[in-house]
């Protein structure tokens, strides 16, 4: 897009007064496996159509990790972070959304003029943000990456006006930043690409911030046997505080657990959340002969998944993924927001801790030893 196009006096100017590049700390990895570091890094000022976002909250996602550790290919220097709230703080010219508004961020902004977004399906977009965007640049002067075209873990954000989304003032700011990544991911799995309906039976493997919003949803969604499947047994307790009705571990015995629980058939639904052919075959399995199985995870592109020709056919069962929840953050963001509003939608259970910015480092560290459910950066 306009990486590294920094001026001291930004052309065009905005609808504020001073529109010029800031320089904001933001969490940036220098390389696939570098120590994570907060720096000071520069943002060019809003140009048309864009808008500078000062954020309150943001999230560790598990895809950041991706990022940093080599599963997701990414170009560095790379400010991490995907999952955010915020107020709009500055407007480039051409743009609605007013100083002052509460925002969430969306890492996968839709055209609204592709051939999936004009039959509803803003989420496959063909102009979908690439893993790494070019934008600013270090304070030594390196280009500068963002991660999914926002890298949210940082003091403030340029973004399009297409990427953000207003919601109620007021909300907690540790729970709305979850709307944008993980929130949304979960349910719109359950609501919209699985469809869970009442009385059914679900099985949600990997409990991560994504995963246990799945369980949630699939409680909200009226399953009645809805079980959760880790690695980790100190999951145990989030796991049926976010709305399961049994945790079982990952091991040899988890298919003949499963089908102890449901009257030998499988689940209807899996939901996959880890993204590995391992975890996917797994779901495969605990699946019933007509079920499906929703793939949330994001995986790496060299690990590939082997099913039975036989067993494919025997088993009629669905194998589909879930991009974004299937969901239009411009239209579900809101509904959820509005729900976190009125106590509908609880998210406190998703929020392990809350953490300023220079301890973002050790969240990557919790998340890659699988540990608690989301950390989210509080900024002023
Ligand atoms: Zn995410
Ligand atoms: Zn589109």
């Amino acid at each position: 897009m306009t990486g590294g196009e920094l001026s001291p006096a930004a052309p065009g100017g905005g609808t504020e007064a001073a529109s010029a590049p800031v320089t904001v700390r933001a969490l940036v990895a220098r390389g696939s496996g570098a120590e994570l570091r907060v720096e000071r890094v520069r943002l060019p000022a809003p140009g048309p159509g864009e808008v500078r976002v000062t954020i309150t909250a943001a999230g560790v996602c598990h895809s950041d990790l991706s990022m940093v550790n080599g599963t997701l290919a990414a170009r560095f220097p790379l400010v991490l972070g995907h999952e955010a709230t915020g107020v709009v703080a500055e407007t480039g010219p051409g743009v609605q959304v007013a100083v002052g508004t509460p925002v969430v961020l969306n890492w996968a902004p839709a055209c609204r003029a592709c051939w999936w977004c004009r039959r509803g399906e803003p989420w496959l977009c063909a102009a979908t943000t690439a893993p790494t965007v070019a934008r600013g640049e270090t304070d030594d002067g390196v280009p500068l990456h963002l991660t999914l075209g926002l890298g949210a873990l940082a003091e403030a954000v340029v973004v399009p006006e297409r990427a953000v989304i207003p919601i109620p003032a007021g909300l907690p700011p540790e729970q709305a930043a979850l709307l944008g990544c993980a929130v949304l991911t979960g349910v719109g799995a359950v609501r919209n690409t699985a469809r869970v309906t009442p009385g059914e039976s679900v099985a949600v493997v990997g409990l991560g911030g994504v995963g246990l919003a799945v369980l949630s949803a699939a409680r909200r969604a009226g399953a009645t046997t809805i079980l959760a499947v880790d690695v980790a047994e100190a999951k145990r307790d989030l796991a049926l505080a976010a709305g399961a009705t049994d945790f079982l571990l990952s091991d040899d015995r988890l298919s003949k657990e499963v089908r102890a629980r449901t009257e030998s058939r499988g689940v209807d639904h899996a939901f996959e959340c880890v993204g590995r052919a391992a975890t996917i075959r797994a779901a495969w399995r605990l699946t019933r002969r007509g079920g499906a199985v929703t793939v949330v995870g994001m995986g790496a592109k060299d690990d590939m998944v082997s099913l039975g020709a036989l067993d494919i056919f025997h088993s009629a069962r669905t194998l589909r993924s879930s991009v974004y929840g299937s969901s239009d953050p411009d239209r579900e963001v809101p509904m959820l927001a509005a729900e976190l509003a009125d106590g509908a939608l609880d998210l406190g259970v998703l929020v392990s801790g809350t953490i300023p910015l220079d301890e973002a480092p050790t969240a990557f560290d919790r998340l890659a030893r699988g540990e608690g459910a989301r950390w989210v950066v509080t900024l002023s």
